[in-house]
């Protein structure tokens, strides 16, 4: 057996922190798989600057990384301070300007240029800032003026956002800015788009459309953070290609208690409807200022990877912190850790039976084989990466090596857990040579040993998407070439 290579899929925010000379390198050099960018934060052109800078870092380290652009939603955000952050004081009064020319913060007041706000308030109100680390409560509302007590002791920086307690101030989900920058994201070239704050289907069909007018073929993310988004979880996980538990605003609307619950019930349906899924939010927040994470940030990780999770996230850990390159290798060490005690729960008797298309069909007879066979890998020939997200939805003991010719498939798969992508292109070739040559290229590559059984999935067609009807056994030969497997 060789050493356990990580099956759980890193997700790492880029920002100031990230763009330092080398760190980029030594980020994908760690283990990043898919990079954030937050439309949030930051004008379009250093956006693009980043999207580039990671596309070349990804070719002078020989990986492949899918880029995330997330869309900043409705979200309402303090404007800046004069000195970037301020210290708050439990009881000290602390103000709010609604105004589109409010001067730059101090510690009495701050900017929020979403101007209808004081009519949203009501005295009493609590208010949640940076994901509920900063708390107000509203004493009164004077004009454009919301005058509230801080209640701990904290620190508020530029641009954070801001909620009420219990949800219910920010509205429509697809913003006008939002719309204008799905062609931005569409653009760079961007792997996933994220929706934030959508609250049903409709939203993110919307941004599908959009997306695909600028000819774009990215994953839909839908970001699961408002009360709404609850209620409507099928239909948003039907709706989505990647779903993203964002525990920050979800916990903020929902209060934190019930996080725990919903963070298992969103993994749980995402899996069920053969959907890809992220855990975000302070998975390691207190990196942002210590090298080591704490005993209960290490048990949060490992947790969403018990609980099936197919990627975890670093937020202001990586493009805000001081130490980006030891929470991504904390975030792997803390995988692989978790998943030597993953069980997978490979419960053929709660499977579906009512089978919509062959490649979902021919990955089930793969999965329930390779459960009661013991095979090393399991090698798919895959377009659109249809196949590989079929066979990884039921985490699988053994590697699934995702051999396609298309670079947009294989970053998208690069965010499934168990799926590794390797670039190969079967074109010209018969099944039969397409599967000899597969396998001795993953054999060249140290990825199969001469003696090992695979089960192999492909199509007679393999240009045409969603064309995967075949499943073979194989053994792999003396000389690294496929043969045909006849005794178990
Ligand atoms: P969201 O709700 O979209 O997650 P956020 O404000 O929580 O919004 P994150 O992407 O979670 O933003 O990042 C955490 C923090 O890292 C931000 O609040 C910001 O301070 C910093 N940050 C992230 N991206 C950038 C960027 N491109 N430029 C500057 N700072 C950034
Ligand atoms: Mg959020
Ligand atoms: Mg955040």
């Amino acid at each position: 057996m060789s050493e356990h290579r990580r099956r759980t899929r890193i997700l790492a925010t880029l920002g100031p922190a990230t763009d330092a000379p080398g760190v980029l390198d030594a980020l994908l050099r760690a283990g990043v798989d898919v990079v954030r960018l937050n439309f949030s934060h930051g004008d379009p052109a250093s956006q693009l600057a980043r999207a580039q800078a990671v596309r070349d870092a990804a070719a002078r380290v020989g990986v492949e990384v899918g880029i995330l652009a997330d869309l900043p939603g409705p979200k309402i955000r303090v404007e800046t301070f004069a000195e970037g952050r301020v210290v708050l004081r439990a009881g000290a009064r602390f103000d709010l300007l609604a105004s589109d020319d409010a001067p730059p913060g101090d510690e009495t007041q701050v900017g929020v240029s979403y101007l209808a706000l004081p009519q949203d308030l009501r005295p009493g109100d609590v208010l949640l800032l940076d994901d509920g680390v900063v708390q107000l409560t509203v004493e009164r509302i004077e004009g454009q003026r919301i005058v509230t007590s801080v209640i701990n002791d904290s620190v508020l920086s530029n641009r954070k956002g801001l909620n009420r307690l219990g949800g219910g101030l920010s509205l429509g989900a697809l913003t006008d800015r939002d719309r204008e920058l799905i062609g931005v994201a569409a653009g760079m070239g961007a792997d996933f788009i994220a929706v934030s704050f959508c609250r049903n289907a409709a939203d993110m069909e919307e941004a599908r459309t959009i997306a695909r007018s600028h000819g774009s073929h990215a994953a839909l993310v839908s970001k699961i953070e408002r009360a709404e988004a609850i209620e409507n979880l099928e239909e948003i996980v039907e709706a989505s290609d990647v779903v993203m538990v964002a525990r920050g605003d979800l916990g903020v609307e929902i209060g934190d208690a019930e996080l725990p619950g919903l963070q298992k019930k969103i993994i749980r349906e995402s899996l069920a409807q053969n959907r890809v899924v992220i855990t975000a939010t302070q998975m390691l927040q207190s990196m942002v200022d210590s090298p080591i994470p704490t005993r209960a940030e290490v048990l949060d990780v490992a947790n969403a990877v018990i609980d099936g999770t197919d990627a975890v996230m670093l937020s202001a850990e990586s493009a805000a912190g001081n130490y980006p390159v030891r929470a991504v290798e904390a975030m792997a060490r803390i995988c692989i850790g978790a998943e030597k005690q993953f069980e997978a729960d490979i419960d053929f008797g709660k499977a579906t039976r009512d089978m919509q298309r062959a490649d979902q069909a021919i990955a089930m007879a793969a999965m329930f084989l390779s459960e009661h066979m013991a095979v090393r890998a399991i090698v798919a020939m895959t377009e659109s990466g249809g196949t590989a997200r079929f066979l990884s939805r039921f985490r699988s003991s053994v590697p699934i090596y995702a051999l396609s010719r298309h670079d947009g498939s294989r970053r998208q798969m690069a965010l499934m857990r168990d799926v590794f992508p390797i670039d190969f292109d079967s074109r010209g070739l018969a099944t039969r040579e397409a599967a000899r040559d597969a396998v001795q290229a993953l054999h060249r590559a140290g990825l199969l040993d001469a003696g090992d059984h695979i089960m192999f999935t492909s199509g007679d067609h393999m240009e045409h998407r969603g064309a995967t009807n075949t499943l073979r056994l194989l053994k792999v030969g003396e000389d690294g070439r496929a043969e045909g497997l006849g005794e178990l």
